[in-house]
């Protein structure tokens, strides 16, 4: 869709390590001299920051694995987590409603 070929800076995902465009992910940040990681979808708050994946995978695994957020020596806030629930749920609900409804789509692009 469009022609234009703008650039969109990839970041690395803390939960996969795999480089995604960074409008493909969510980015969290340790502000300076906080403990706790923040939720910081929009804007460019100053900090440490990382990036996760929007995926079911990502999402839970940085919602469960506790050595994973050792890392950013800090823990989740509140809202934070609860983001991280909520948008794995949305993720996991999509999924299945993606199971197909009628066979007579047709694949148009390979
Ligand atoms: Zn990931």
């Amino acid at each position: 869709m469009g022609a234009r070929s703008q650039r969109v800076p990839e970041r690395m995902c803390v939960a996969c390590r795999r480089l995604r465009p960074r409008t493909e992910l969510a980015r969290l940040v340790r502000p300076t001299q906080a403990t706790e990681i923040d939720l910081n979808l929009g804007g460019q708050a100053s900090g440490k920051g990382f990036y996760i994946c929007r995926s079911v995978e990502c999402l839970t695994k940085l919602e469960k694995d506790k050595r994973l957020r050792k890392n950013f020596s800090a823990k989740l806030t509140a809202p934070a987590l609860q983001w991280l629930t909520a948008e794995r749920q949305r993720l996991e609900e999509e999924e299945t409603q993606r199971t197909p409804a009628s066979c007579s789509e047709e694949v148009k692009d390979l």
